[in-house]
This record gives C-alpha cells, structure tokens and sequence, in this order.
C-alpha cells in the first residue's frame, strides 16, 4: 500500500484556557521509547514525580500522584473516594467546573447544597460558612482558579469554615497549580487535583492529585467501595506506593513528560514562575484598554493565568476567533455557559506565559476587530503592554 498522508498538525500559538504551548524539552520526553512501566528505573522516576508534585502543591502528604486521565478524573477521583449516597457536601459554584463538581457529587448520591455566585465573581465566604455550619457536613468543595470565568477564589477562610466543622475540603487547583501560588499544607486543604496540560505546560493526559492523611482514611473506610475501580485510591496507592502491585498500565511517556515539565517549573523557580505570571498578565490588560476592550473581572479578584474579555457590543465573537485562527494562527477561547458569546479568554499559561505571546495576541486582536469595522490603535495598546 502507498504510505498515507501523515497528519502534520499547524504550528498554533495556544492562548487559550488550555492545552496550553509545550516546550521542546517536554516535546522530546514524550518522544523516548517507553519503559516498562514496572521497571526499576520507571519507578525510580514515579517517586521523583510524586516528590516533585508534592512541591508544587505546597504539602507533604504522603498520596501524591497524577491519576492516568485528564484534569476531570482528578475530580472525579475525590468525589468517588469520599463521598457515600447521603452524605451532605456544600459545593461553591462559581462557573462551570464548579457546576461540574456539583454535578459529579450528586452522582455519588449525596445530598448536595449549592452556593452560587454569578459567573466572574468570586464564591461569597459567609454565604459558604453559613451552608457549610447548617448541617453535619461531610465535604467542601470549590475550584481555585476558575477557568471559565477567569476568577481565583483564595481558599483559606472557606478552607477554615470546613476544618471548624469537620468536613473535608476538595480544591480545584487545575488551572492554578504550577502559575499561581498553591499551598494545600498551609491551607489545610485534604483533597485537591489539577492537570498537566494548564500551567504545567505539558500535554492533556495526566491529573496530578494529592490527599491528606485524613482524606485516605475517609477513603479506607467507607460502607461501601469506591463505585470506581479505576479511580480508587486504595488501589492506586498500592501501584505508586510500597507495593507497587499492578494496578493499570501508566502512560509511561506522559510521566516523562510530566517529569520534564516539573524539572522547567523547579528549575525556574515557584516564586520566579508566579511572578512571571502576574507580570505578563499585567501587560496583556494594559494593553486592552486602547483597543476598546475590558476585562469581564475586577482586578482584585482576576487570575493571572486566564483573563476574560467582554465582547463589546456589536462585535460577533466567534468570528475574532475564528480571524485569529486563519490569520494569525492564534487560538484564544470563548466563553462558556452563562458567558458563551459574551467573552473571549486569552490563557496566558506556563511556556505561553511571555511578553511574545502578549503582543502577538493584540496585534491579532486589533487585526480581528478591525476587520469588523472597529477603530481601534493597535500601536498604543503594544506600547501600552510593553510600559
Ligand atoms: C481544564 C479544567 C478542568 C478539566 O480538566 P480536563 O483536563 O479538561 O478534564 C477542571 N477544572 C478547571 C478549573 C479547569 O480549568
């Protein structure tokens, strides 16, 4: 037979919310040939991963490890493990993976307390302590950084709330983990779960996850097992821990990768990487406003890694989009949910996170918004980024 067209993939500048730009050392790790995945020298580089996780997670806990699927597995893991039908779980919705947090809680049959707040605004602290304090409550759970709207919620009076009444605390760090600052250990946080393909800057396919001591004996001694095999965490922690008892097959290469991609976050330095995001988030909304554009959150409660743009009126969002694709081969997101049509979300994330990034995506935008018959100074807002 004659050999196939190979799909080539376009070279795409991801300025989305995620998969966000890999770096050609993370690229060539995922390009080695596999190891087996119980040989001695694959394990010796799970352990490295799991010590690596636990740094940028900000905890010593022992159960810290990327789940073999994507960012929603990591959810899905926390609430199969430690929720039973009838517990009571208070989860904060403020965009769409807190909607799938509730979503997925009361799938496990537990009776689920809702506290919402609109889409762009950050979760209300008293209304949560408030749901949290009116009945025996098993487990809290909210996302940190909220992708779809660009909010990041801090965690520590919430986190609070639910040590004072003894239920455990779930953290959504998919987005913030590796760009923002996250300290499950000085937080008090017992479950949290994130994703490579964000501000780690690897491909989708991995979901690191970390539970307290306290989470793992929820999930030793439940009524019933964990309605997942997959995802139990009694087993998972027999195949990354002492025993190392088959449990599935680890995607060897995406652990290279992941591995490669905590050596660029370390070698950078946490403190160095946050500052980095901040400052290049920075320069993307100074540069907005002479083109005539807002960021959907207030500034004190924004999430350096993913910024919302309201769409102004009169301007169809999907075909800026679309423009930025055809012209500039620039991928940016639109808005999800309630929000969908209303915002654009530039992801300034990980090895995407630099000023080339900021200007090509203004310089896209004001092409796209011009081309819509929009007056705009593309000059003034490059000068304006760059200040
Ligand atoms: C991307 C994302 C998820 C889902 O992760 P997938 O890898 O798409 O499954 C969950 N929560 C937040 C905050 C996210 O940004």
């Amino acid at each position: 037979m004659a050999p196939r067209a190979p799909f080539v993939p376009p070279e795409i500048l991801l300025l989305g919310p995620g998969p966000s730009p890999v770096s050609p050392r993370v690229l060539a790790a995922l390009a080695a040939p596999p190891l087996g995945h119980l040989d001695a020298d694959f394990v010796r580089l799970m352990d490295r991963v799991q010590e690596d996780l636990r740094t940028v997670f900000g905890t010593r806990n022992r159960f810290t490890l990327p789940i073999s699927a994507t960012g929603s597995a990591g959810m899905e893991t926390c609430m199969v493990n430690l929720l039973e039908p009838g517990d009571r779980a208070v989860i904060g919705v403020h965009g769409v993976f807190g909607e799938r947090m509730k979503d997925l809680a009361v799938r496990q049959g537990a009776e689920v307390v809702e506290v919402r707040s609109e889409y762009g605004r950050p979760l209300d602290v008293e209304r949560m302590a408030a749901a949290i304090a009116a009945g025996p409550t098993q487990l809290v759970g909210f996302v940190h950084a909220e992708t779809s709207t660009g909010v990041l919620m801090p965690p520590e009076e919430i986190v609070a709330a639910a040590r004072r009444a003894g239920a455990l605390t779930v953290l959504d760090c998919v987005t913030s983990l590796g760009g923002t600052e996250v300290a499950l250990d000085t937080w008090g946080v017992d479950a949290a779960y994130s994703g490579t393909q964000k501000c780690l800057s690897v491909p989708p396919g991995l979901a690191p996850l970390s539970f307290s001591d306290a989470a793992m004996q929820r999930a030793a001694h439940r009524a019933r097992k964990a309605p997942s095999w997959y995802l139990d965490v009694n087993l998972l922690g027999g195949y990354w821990g002492g025993g190392r008892v088959y449990h599935h097959t680890a995607p060897v290469n995406m652990v290279y990768a992941l591995a490669t991609g905590l050596d660029e976050v370390l070698e950078e330095g946490l403190t160095a990487r946050f500052a980095r995001h901040r400052a290049i988030a920075r320069a993307l909304v100074r540069g907005l406003e002479p083109l005539g554009l807002q960021p959907l959150v207030p500034e004190a409660c924004r999430t350096p890694m993913v910024t919302a743009i309201s769409v102004p009126d009169g301007v169809d969002e999907a075909a800026v989009r679309r423009h930025l694709r055809a012209a500039h081969a620039i991928e940016i997101g639109g808005g999800l949910g309630a929000l969908k049509g209303r915002i654009w979300r530039v992801g300034l994330m990980g090895h995407g996170a630099t000023m080339t990034s900021v200007l090509r995506v203004l310089a896209g935008l004001a092409d796209a918004l011009r081309a819509q018959g929009r007056r705009v100074d593309a000059a003034e807002a490059m000068r304006a980024a760059q200040a």
